[in-house]
């Protein structure tokens, strides 16, 4: 059975809050959470009029419906299901269930606890944690635990039901600079940043298997050495369209995670510079004391790190590539919706007059264009 903790205390205790804290700190840490609400009341879910309600109306005792994203499933009970057929029902591959209410069960027990709205209810059983800012008058002695301190509420919780921390793989530091340096054609500083500042975005989104996953997105600032260095850890590219160039001149990079929408943007400090040379005084110049700074310096001396929204249009998501056209005026196919319309005709960019290049020699075709008309 999938390890479970249900999370109890008097309604208006905060419970529900205390799961929308610490489920994103279990996210982030690689476990695969599931949560089930106990409802001491009758919730409904059916809305009189849907069609779902209306199988109900017309006798049918489990009602499914099901979207290519989501399922649910509406089954009348004589009664509170038991808590092993609720945990049945939460496939095998997720770490642990986060249960908000039953409190009579046999699964450990986190309390929330505000004098504000009462003692804490009776029959709690093994009561792992309080959560709150004061000590109830309970059996035991649990710690008591802030209710912004999800993450020592996490570490316990890892500790006592999963068998301590996710053992992530160790990034090896020599070997990716080692690959860096094969891809981009040397190592230098801006190496390790980029094999540094990619580790530390694929941590902070609980990615460990960024190049097997697919589930990472990457936009890059710079076309500097550092970006290649990126592309070596994340194994983002441009042509998978899981790299993302924004020309900004900056070392810095935003990491999407496709599945939880989280993001974090990383930017290497304008101080790292003067924190390598404190750190290496020794070395010859500021490209040596840099290359070896920046291997050991901890990763707050280097980089800032930001919780940021970051999305992708439709258009620009990895995948096959989407519409296609032709462009009226020189023939060539144009991918992405990146044509333009002019006078009413489907062109590419060069030939609605926006070209990065000059024509040499005038090419079969293109003639009426040398002279600024379509
Ligand atoms: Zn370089
Ligand atoms: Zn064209």
């Amino acid at each position: 059975m999938i390890p479970a903790i249900c999370v109890v205390g008097r309604k208006n205790s905060g419970k529900t809050m205390l799961i929308e804290r610490l489920l994103p700190e279990l996210l982030a840490r690689g476990r695969k959470v599931a949560t089930i609400k106990h409802d001491a009341h009758d919730f409904e879910i059916d809305l009189p009029g849907k069609d779902t309600w209306r199988h109900r109306q017309a006798g049918s005792t489990t009602t499914i419906i099901s979207s290519s994203s989501k399922l649910a499933m509406v089954r009348l009970t004589d009664g509170d299901s038991p808590l092993d057929d609720l945990l049945r029902m939460v496939d095998r591959s997720y770490d642990l269930v986060l249960i908000e209410g039953l409190r009579r069960s046999a699964c450990p027990k986190i309390l929330v606890h505000r004098p504000e709205v009462g003692d804490p209810p009776g029959v709690l059983g093994d009561i792992w944690a309080v959560v709150g800012t004061q000590m109830p008058d309970i059996d035991g002695n649990p710690p008591c635990i802030r209710p912004e301190n999800v993450g020592a509420l996490a570490d316990l919780i890892e500790e006592r039901l999963l068998g301590g921390p996710v053992q992530t793989p160790a990034w090896n530091l020599p070997a990716l600079l080692a690959e860096a340096g094969r891809h981009h054609g040397h190592i230098c500083p801006g190496q390790v940043l980029g094999v540094r500042m990619a580790i530390l975005g694929c941590e902070r989104l609980g990615i460990y298997d960024p190049k097997s996953s697919k589930r990472l997105i990457t936009f890059v600032e710079t076309d500097r050495c550092g970006t290649d260095a990126v592309q070596t850890v994340t194994g983002c590219t441009l042509g998978k369209r899981t790299l993302k160039f924004v020309d900004y001149g900056k070392l810095a990079a935003t990491f999407l995670d496709m599945d939880t929408g989280r993001a974090v943007r990383i930017a290497a400090r304008e101080s790292a510079r003067d924190a390598a040379l404190r750190f290496a005084p020794d070395e010859a110049d500021a490209h040596a004391a840099q290359l070896r700074a920046y291997k050991a310096l901890p990763a707050d001396d280097l980089f800032s790190v930001r919780e940021v929204r970051a999305t992708l249009a439709e258009a620009e998501l990895p995948g096959r590539s989407r519409a296609r056209v032709v462009c009226t005026a020189c023939g060539e196919g144009v991918s992405n919706g990146r044509e333009l319309s002019v006078a009413g005709r489907t062109v590419c960019r060069a030939c609605a007059g926006v070209p990065y290049y000059d024509e040499v020699e005038a090419a079969v075709g293109v003639q009426e264009h040398q002279d600024g008309t379509l």
